[in-house]
């Protein structure tokens, strides 16, 4: 039994935590979010516009094939949805002769129409910023590291293989937006089989994530001959999967996916979700329904200035992807990509953020901060310092409340 001594000492230390949370509960209800009823009913009232616009139904909407076909990518249609004046409509021209764009219904449903700032908005339509000439088309390298086909390798055990370089939407933030660009290109087989005879050929690789572009952008067809022919490699443990879809197009989910997907296990997927008001009840479902197949799912966030360079949206994000069975995997610092630049922000930014999660919240709750090194030379974990000093004897360390603690560097025998 605990005495009243000790239980006291314990309550004491209760609000002391509770009032660590103060701040964040205190704003946590002003931050957006895709299931608030506000934006539900924002998003049905545009999604009638657009279906009147469409001549479209219920069925047509909830059926990806119609998504991906009825794209916006022209400036004068999206001002039939959009308040846009002449001057935005003749920059969006601009800037989609040189950066290819293009919005699914479904996103564009999104959008408040009212709010110039809508991290949606920014995520989505193009602006004349893009146009700044700083930045570098491939800050990656990654045109020196594919050994083989479509392959990109950069790890001992583990390699990409870029299938296309299609996405639902052409996200303005994109850090491989050199690929993306003019027609959709799916790879030919020649460049696929010669990829898959690399990994035949390459026992160490046992991990080979499946992304593009969109992977899910393929049709189920196509992702069924790649993943079968994964399965089929001994070497081969695990396959995953990069996409956005989830947020961009979330009926890309569909029956036949979740059944086809469930014969290639361990398949993982990782998606990319950058703001609370991405998790609609239609990702949300989306997500939920891939974990019910048995696909581990985690999300990969940029951190991005103007949409959720904010320690208190990347904490609810965080909730929010929880709440939807997705572990918050990264969060990557923006790289210097020519045309991306105003979305860059500071890692100064990046390690405060990730000082306010630690404690805060669940370990589960707080992704990596990763910067990708220049040159391709991989991705280096920032945190914050919780080492002070370290000698042979003695380590100096931080907790999460900023309180010193020394630690013996071994045990003492
Ligand atoms: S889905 Fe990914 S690859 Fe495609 S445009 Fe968006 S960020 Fe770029």
């Amino acid at each position: 039994m605990q005495s009243e001594a000790n239980r006291a000492i314990s309550r004491k230390r209760g609000e002391a935590l509770r009032d660590y949370t103060t701040d964040y509960r205190e704003v946590k209800g002003d931050i957006p979010k895709g299931r608030d009823a506000v934006y539900i009913a924002q998003y049905e009232a545009q999604k009638e516009k657009l279906l009147a616009l469409l001549g479209g139904t219920q069925t047509d909407w909830d059926d990806w094939n119609w998504q991906m076909r009825n794209r916006f990518d022209d400036p004068d249609r999206l001002a039939q949805i959009l308040e846009l004046d002449a001057e935005v409509q003749q920059q969006i021209a601009q800037v989609g002769a040189q950066y290819r764009w293009a919005i699914t219904p479904y996103y564009l449903a999104l959008i408040d129409p009212a709010d110039l700032a809508d991290p949606i908005r920014a995520l989505s339509i193009p602006t004349i910023q893009e146009m700044g000439t700083a930045g570098e088309e491939d800050p990656m390298d990654e045109e020196h590291t594919n050994p083989a086909g479509i392959i990109t390798r950069r790890y001992p055990d583990r390699l990409i293989l870029n299938v296309t370089n299609a996405c639902a939407m052409f996200c303005r933030h994109c850090q491989r937006r050199r690929r993306i660009g003019g027609q959709d290109q799916d790879v030919g087989r020649i460049a696929l089989d010669e990829s898959l005879d690399y990994i035949r050929q390459s026992p160490e690789i046992r991990d080979v994530l499946v992304t593009g572009g969109d992977a899910l952008a393929l049709s189920n067809g196509e992702l069924e001959y790649i993943l079968s022919a994964l399965r089929e490699i001994p070497t081969v443990e695990v396959i995953r999967i990069g996409t956005r879809t989830l947020a961009t197009l979330p009926m890309r989910i569909d029956d036949e996916f979740l059944e086809m997907v469930q014969k290639y296990h361990p398949v993982y997927l990782n998606t990319h979700f950058n703001h609370p008001r991405e998790l609609t009840p239609e990702a949300i479902t989306a997500c939920t329904r891939l974990a019910h197949a048995g696909v581990p799912l985690g999300n990969q966030m940029v951190l991005l200035e103007g949409v959720n360079n904010d320690k208190y949206v990347v904490q609810c994000l965080n909730h929010e992807m929880m709440r939807a069975r997705v572990r918050p995997y990264y969060i990557f610092h923006a790289k210097s990509v020519k045309g991306t630049l105003h979305f860059g922000t500071s890692i100064d930014d990046g390690l405060e953020i990730m000082e306010h999660l630690r404690g805060r919240t669940s370990g589960m709750a707080i992704p990596t901060y990763i910067l990708n090194a220049p040159g391709g030379l991989g991705k280096i974990p920032l945190l914050p310092n919780y080492i002070v000093e370290r000698d042979e004897e003695t380590v100096t360390l931080q907790t999460w409340e900023g309180r010193r603690v020394q630690y013996p560097n071994r045990p003492k025998q």
